[in-house]
Parts: structure tokens; sequence; C-alpha cells
């Protein structure tokens, strides 16, 4: 299918790399597709950024029949572009679909829309140490009518906007506390799907977070309100005693790709990397005995963020001294080095532009 390219005849003035907000920056440009069942996909086309015009009664906007997707391109020191594991993305993407009855958008064709915007934006791909193009494609179900059902008519639409570091002063260690009364997500529900419903559920919590004066909370499971999920919008992991741990994939946890790829340099550097089940209490009890050693989320936005406390109820330990840990730095490292193209990429991970 061809791309329809039309050019804003106006561009916006770069904003200057070292003041960007994440997400604000929006560009010139913006990629949509239509879907209509019993046409399939169709119209691909890229337009000047701008307004989108949905009727009022959109189930989009009543049912919240949206998911969405987040990823970088970033410019590497011989001025090329390059993505990171963009199909990781796509497969996801048609996943998050089906628990949402939306259509299956074909790969070839969500990843065209990415790279053939990005080219047309390729001077908003920032040069500076730790800055990025950040990508968000997401899929809205439009059907004008109020009657609970799944959309005929959806878009499949991508925006990018230049981001830099998401932790501006540097990588320092963050202070969580453990949510027992809101839940994000619950098995049977849409936690394994990307979707704008689950950080609605989230947001309450992340207030009361930030006025305690903690930079996100830890979720526990749903169901027993025991079990450790995630931490705010991020994958989480934890040294100790040596070992890795990480929650399990259990229906209720997003499968960050970010999460697969530390995974996979973990186990690449002899580290023994346990996906289970663990509880709050496991947690505290291995800080009080100190074999707590690291704790960290992962994300494509942060990249790893260390944690340096941990809070739940009138409890309060303090993880790693409150410094970034070892692997967490090596995580860091190792990662921003692919990403951005200054250290060997064995897995593959890499797409050139
Ligand atoms: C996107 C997301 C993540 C991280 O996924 P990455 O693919 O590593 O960016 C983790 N948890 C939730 C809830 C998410 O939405």
């Amino acid at each position: 299918m061809e791309i329809k390219i039309t050019r804003a005849s106006t561009l916006k003035e770069k904003p200057d790399s070292s003041t960007l907000v994440f997400g604000k920056a929006m560009t010139d440009h913006m990629f949509i597709v239509d879907y209509d069942a019993g046409q399939g996909w169709h119209d691909p086309r890229i337009i000047p950024y701008g307004p989108l015009q949905i009727d009022p009664a959109a189930k989009v906007l009543h049912y919240g029949e949206e998911i969405f997707e987040g990823l970088k391109a970033y410019r590497t020191a011989d001025g090329s572009i390059q993505l990171f594991r963009p199909r990781d993305n796509i497969a996801r993407m048609n996943h998050s679909a089906q628990r949402l009855c939306l259509p299956q958008i074909p790969e070839d064709l969500a990843l065209a829309g990415i790279t053939k915007l990005v080219e047309v934006e390729q001077d908003w791909v920032p040069h500076e140490k730790d800055t990025s193009l950040y990508i968000r494609p997401f899929m809205i179900g439009l059907d004008a009518a109020l009657g609970v059902h799944s959309s005929k008519h959806v878009q499949y639409i991508v925006v990018v906007c230049p981001v830099g570091a998401y932790y501006p002063e540097g990588l320092n260690p963050v202070k969580i506390y453990v949510e027992e009364q809101d839940v994000r997500a619950v098995k049977g529900g849409m936690g394994m799907a990307k979707t704008g419903g689950n950080y609605a559920a989230s947001l309450r919590a992340g207030d009361l977070a930030e006025k305690a004066g903690y930079s996100q909370v830890l979720w526990l499971d749903g169901v027993h309100r025991k079990y450790i999920e995630e931490v705010g919008s991020m994958n989480v992991m934890f040294k100790v005693a040596g070992k890795i741990l990480t929650p399990d994939l259990n229906g209720s946890v997003l499968d960050g790709i970010t999460r697969r790829s530390c995974i996979q340099l973990l186990k690449d550097w002899g580290y023994e990397v346990e996906e289970r089940r663990i509880s709050a209490e496991e947690l505290f009890a291995a800080a009080e005995a100190g074999t707590l050693e690291e704790a960290w989320g992962t994300g494509t936005a942060a990249v790893v963020s260390p944690i340096g406390e941990l809070a739940m109820g009138d409890k309060k330990v303090t993880v790693s001294h409150n410094q970034i840990g070892e692997i967490t730095q090596k995580l860091y490292d190792e990662l921003t080095g692919i990403q951005w193209g200054r250290t060997a990429d064995p897995h593959g991970w890499i797409m050139k532009l």
C-alpha cells in the first residue's frame, strides 16, 4: 500500500533539546490509516499534525476502546537513525488488539507507518546525548453510536515527539510505595494489554503517591493483594542474594520489551533470573535480612530506573544504600549503548532506518 504524503505548509520551530518536557513537543506530521470492517485497512497517509475530528459519540471517548505503543528512534554517532525492536512493539499491539476486539494490523503496514513518519520527520530526531524521538502508535475505535459494541471503523495513528533524558539530573534512585488500596489490573482484565484504561485506573494512586513524596507506586496483584506486579508504568526487577527476581507474566503484568531485553542480557552475563510470584512480604523480609541488593524498574521511557527506597504502611526500607546498584547501572549502560549504536548488537535488536 502506498503512503500518500501531504506536507505541512509551515514547519514548527524545533525546541531546544536541553529543555524538552516528555511528550509535549509534537512534530509537524502524523501518520493515519483507516480500517473498516469488510474493507480492511485503507488510505495510509502522512498529513500535517493537528486535531482529529471525532464524532462525540465515538466509542473511544465513552468506552475506552484504545490501545497504544511506545518506542524510540535513536540518532547514532554517524548521524544515522535506528529503532530498537520495533517488530516487538507491533506484535504486542496486535496482542492488545485481540483483548479489546480491535482489528489486527499487518506488521508491514504498522511498521511502514512508523518508519515513513520518522523519515519525514528526520530533522526532529535530536543529536544531543540521551535524547531521542519518542514514537507513539495508537489504535482507536471510532463507531459513532453509544451502544456497547466493538467498532467497525478504526484508525491506527502514529505521532512522534523529541524527548530528552527521562531523568535530566541523571540516574538517581526513586522512592516507591506499595499501593494497598487501588489495583491497576486483575487476571482476566486488561493488564497484559497496553491500553489507556489501565492508565486511567492508575491515576489516583499516582496522585496520592506524589502528594506523599513518592515518585511511583508498586502495584500488588488484584486478587490476593500480596504479590508484586509492576512499578508505576514499568516492569520491576530485584536482585536478592545474587539472583534476579521479576514477577512472571501472569496475565495482569505487561510484557515489557525492556523487561525482555534485560532478562536476555542478565542471562548472557550468567545471572540466574527467576520469573515468578514475589510477595511484598518476601521483599521486605529480604530487605530486613540484608539480601535485597538492588531494585529497579524497566521501560522504554526511562530504560532502567533505580529504586532507592521502598515503603509499605509504616515500614520503610532503603535499597542499595539509596545508590544506583551495579547491575542496574550495567543494564542501563548496555541497553543505552545498543540503542544509540555505541555497543555491538549481538541479538539483532536494532533496525536501521
Ligand atoms: C509500556 C509499559 C511497560 C514497559 O514496556 P516497554 O516495552 O519496556 O516499554 C510496563 N508496564 C506497563 C503498564 C506499560 O504500559
